[in-house]
């Protein structure tokens, strides 16, 4: 998927030469996907790539797309062969939110360059989608729905939340999902009231589960968020509190437009929650990016005035948590169009289970 076109659109904001680091950036922008890179890119276009031993049989066919960067190998010293990089400059900014203390500190005392931080411009490259990227972001949301529709043949299976979080990421598997990265959240019953419940070894029962899994394509995550009831008729509090959620959602989900801030999103579902009394209980913002990481700009939450684009991924994920009691949450990822918001995940939203 890379392109020299991303590197050029990176290098033509730079007004000092970078250095990216980030394991998703580095996969932006070259396809990189080892554990240890340094991508050096220079104001204007051109610069090198520098890797250790384990990497470099690997990494250089993705190099010969990019001819004006070149490959080095480096089997000895860090930092001589990060010296050796960036011999001649002295200064280069390094991804601020990317880097460690003790980096930054060798980069300065043993590398003789010294950092300075740099805002978050791949990540803002990586916000508007091109076409491949949203075909892997659709399919890894297929396969969470596919997952969900089968719930109930994956409950055959599954007595216990950490068995079911296991058949959803299996079923997800045998729908193009190549790998989940994180835990599905499986939370039954009273678990429910917290929002990154830990998954174990607690029986599913019959009344409240909420769900929240998602699974990786090509370097694409899904997200997504179910809250069923699993036998007989719901608790009516519950069911009540999941009216409130579904329109908070929806009316998230419509003020998905480009040039609505993360803030009005995010008023958007909270304004439903307030009218009906459960502000207090919902204990996170609206939603977030999604892409080659899980959790990625841009944020929908109070306070955020940077207005969405065209080509941003979203979650909208409103949720009503009662302690001791249960929560709801419903989530969805969305695409912001120039006509407005399109769902990638398209599972039904009943409380009912499928
Ligand atoms: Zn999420």
């Amino acid at each position: 998927m890379p392109t020299p076109a991303r590197i050029d659109a990176l290098a033509s904001r730079l007004e000092a030469p970078l250095l990216v680091t980030r394991a998703p950036n580095l996969r932006y922008l070259i396809g990189y996907t080892g554990s240890n890179g340094y991508l050096l890119v220079r104001p204007g276009g051109g610069g090198a790539f520098l890797t250790d031993g384990r990497y470099g049989e690997s990494a250089a066919p993705l190099l010969e797309a990019f001819p004006h960067f070149d490959l080095r190998v480096y089997t000895g010293d860090l930092w001589k062969a990060l010296g050796d990089l960036l011999a001649g400059l002295e200064r280069v900014q390094v991804e601020a939110a990317g880097v460690t203390w003790e980096f930054a500190r060798g980069l300065e005392e043993k590398a003789g360059v010294a950092p300075i931080p740099a805002a978050a411009g791949v990540e803002d490259l990586r916000r508007a989608k091109e076409e491949p990227e949203l075909a892997a972001l659709r399919t890894a949301a297929a396969a969470g729905d596919a997952a969900f529709a089968a719930l109930g043949e994956l409950l055959g299976r599954a007595a216990r939340e950490a068995d079911l979080a296991w058949e959803l990421v299996a079923e997800m598997r045998r729908h193009g999902g190549e790998r989940a990265d994180w835990e599905a959240i499986v939370a039954a019953g009273p678990a429910a009231s917290i929002p990154h419940y830990e998954t174990g070894p607690a029986p599913l029962g019959s009344g409240l589960l909420l769900l929240d899994y998602g699974c990786v394509v090509d370097g694409y995550h899904s997200d997504m968020s179910r809250t069923v009831w699993l036998e007989g008729p719901a608790d009516p509090l519950m069911r009540q509190v999941y009216g409130v959620v579904l329109e908070a959602e929806e009316a998230g989900i419509v003020a998905c437009r480009p040039g609505a801030t993360g803030h009005e999103v995010d008023e958007a579902a909270r304004a439903v929650l307030r009218a009906a009394g459960y502000e207090e209980q919902f204990l996170h913002s609206t939603g977030h990016g999604v892409g080659l990481e899980i959790h990625e700009p841009p944020w929908l939450r109070r306070g955020n005035e940077d207005p969405l684009r065209v080509g941003d991924v979203v979650t909208v994920e409103p949720g009503v948590y009662l302690p001791g009691v249960g929560g709801v949450r419903i989530e969805d990822m969305v695409l912001v169009t120039e006509s407005g918001p399109e769902i990638l995940t398209g599972s039904r939203r009943e409380l009912e289970r499928p």
